[in-house]
């Protein structure tokens, strides 16, 4: 019998897992494409019908969750929060818990991940893919509609000025890896790959009991990784970086992760940021956020948080690890 997850909230870059598997080890595998990512969800040791009736589960909660999330879904709670006019607009609870974690997140990070940044990732053309280089003065008032401040809640219903809105491109696919993670081990599965883009989540070891190899990839060439580790299970990866979605104008790189303080593509000295940790919306937010803050503040940042592995490719190709990885 599958039990579907419950509707409480539960708690980059392409990863690629080098990981065999054993000759005669029940493995299925199935991809799905949504919320503009190629994903896929490798079961071990299952049998097949039980692989089929998760598959399906898991796609439906993911379909579940891009109603709840897409900015592009008119009738999703994010687009109607997004096209609100001021006005209130009832939302679900699940979508308040990821707000108010998010806020929570903004906070920790100082502003860095701030999915308040929505009218400036817009005038940047990331959802409509009409890329353009915007006027200083319309990123200026763009930036005026930023911040957590604009968000206020009333129970279940929420209200944010005209033309401000939210983005949670940057963190729900961290949540939706946690959801995911738990319906499967709620049915038994002991030894799983999810992987939903710059986003990867490990469940228990392989099924021979050793631990996961996770390579990740190089920012600079398409098939070369730069950095190989072992990973005990129930972990998230994620991945960010300049080079997941870009476009190029009069020979300059624009990319999507957006300084909420300049209204510009983040100018970093990073070229990926990869986060490991048990809560798969805090990794995702961090990688974003790290990516924004430099080196020098990420590692500071890092210093004061025990429970997340990190691997930091600068440009410069320097690769800065935390002790614990091997
Ligand atoms: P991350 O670094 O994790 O996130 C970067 C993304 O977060 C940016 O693309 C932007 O959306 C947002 N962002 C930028 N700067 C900040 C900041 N400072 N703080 C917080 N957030 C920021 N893509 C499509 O092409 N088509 C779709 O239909 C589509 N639907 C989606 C539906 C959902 C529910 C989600 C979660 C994503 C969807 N996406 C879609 C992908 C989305 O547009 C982002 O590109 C993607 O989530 C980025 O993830 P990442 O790991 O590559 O980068
Ligand atoms: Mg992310």
């Amino acid at each position: 019998m599958i039990k579907k997850a419950v509707s409480a909230i539960l708690s980059v870059v392409t990863l690629l897992l080098c990981f065999g598997c054993n000759k005669g080890e029940r493995v299925f595998s199935k991809t799905f494409f949504a919320m503009g990512t190629m994903m896929k969800i490798t079961l071990y040791d299952v049998d097949e019908m039980l692989a089929n009736q998760l598959f399906s589960v898991c796609y439906d909660e993911i379909l579940r969750e891009e109603n709840l999330f897409s900015v592009n879904i008119a009738a999703s709670d994010v687009a109607r929060i997004n096209a609100s006019k001021g006005d209130n607009v009832n939302i679900s609870q699940e979508t308040v818990l990821m707000i108010k974690n998010s806020v929570s997140l903004s906070r920790l990070t100082e502003g860095a991940f701030d999915i308040t940044v929505y009218p400036v990732v817009k005038l940047w053309g990331f959802y409509s893919s009409e890329y353009a280089v915007p006027e200083n003065d319309d990123i200026t008032k763009a930036l005026g509609l930023v911040g957590n401040k604009n968000i206020e809640f009333y129970g279940s219903s929420v209200t944010m000025p005209e033309n401000s809105g939210i983005d949670l491109g940057a963190i729900a696919k961290g949540y939706l890896g946690d959801r995911l993670k738990s319906i499967l081990k709620e049915n038994g599965v002991e030894s799983a790959v999810i992987s939903l883009g710059g986003n990867v989540i490990l469940i228990g070891n392989k099924a021979n009991g050793e631990p996961w190899s996770v390579a990740i990839k190089s920012p600079f060439s398409q098939n070369e990784f730069i950095y190989e580790f072992l990973s005990f299970g129930n972990l998230s990866v994620v991945t960010s970086g300049a080079y997941e979605r870009y476009f190029e104008k009069n020979g300059k790189i624009y990319h999507h992760i957006i300084d909420p303080k300049t209204g510009f593509p983040a100018d970093s000295d990073l070229a990926s940021v990869t986060i490991i940790g048990e809560d798969g919306s805090m990794c995702d937010a961090l990688s974003t956020a790290l990516f924004i803050m430099g080196k020098e503040k990420a590692l500071t940042f890092l210093s004061k948080l025990e429970e997340i592995s990190y691997v930091l490719v600068t440009n410069e190709r320097e690769i800065i690890k935390s002790e614990n990885l091997s």
